[in-house]
């Protein structure tokens, strides 16, 4: 636990939450910022900074209790669909430094755009960075 942290804490239960579910490894709150009505953040009592830090089990484990939930959330809400959002990094919208999934219940005309800009790119392009990935 790092006593920075404020998802440390709320985790952990040092800081009161509105918990939709808890078990020995995770806790999902309701955002105090929703996107949309039921936006909940998944996360995991021990402290990590984000996915690259995340040992595979823990991720494994995250998207177990993903899943649940977001049947159990669309079900009882009555949304239409569900986005999972995942940030890493300042310029990827991260604010918080501990490693939380963003379970965005969606409902017609909710008024988000939790989408992007399609970009273009021709194969030369796309085989190139294919082959960075790879490491080719
Ligand atoms: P991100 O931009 O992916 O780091 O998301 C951080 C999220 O945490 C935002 O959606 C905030 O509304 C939410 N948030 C920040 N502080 C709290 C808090 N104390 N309790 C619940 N949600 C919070
Ligand atoms: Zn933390």
């Amino acid at each position: 636990m790092n006593n920075d942290c404020i998802f440390c804490k709320i985790a952990n239960g040092e800081i009161p939450s509105k918990t939709i579910y808890e078990d020995a490894d995770f806790r999902v709150i309701l955002d105090l910022g929703p996107a949309t009505k039921g936006h909940a953040l998944i996360l995991p009592k021990e402290h990590y900074a984000n996915l690259f830090e995340l040992p595979e089990d823990t991720a494994a484990a995250a998207m177990k209790v993903a899943k649940k939930l977001s049947a159990q959330m669309v079900e009882n809400l009555g949304a239409d669909g569900l986005n999972l959002v995942q940030n890493n990094g300042e310029v990827a919208g991260q604010t918080v430094k501990h490693f939380h999934l963003h379970l965005i219940p969606r409902y017609k005309d909710d008024g988000q755009n939790i989408l992007w800009n399609p970009g273009k790119m021709s194969d030369e392009e796309l085989e190139e960075i294919r082959k960075t990935i790879v490491g080719e």
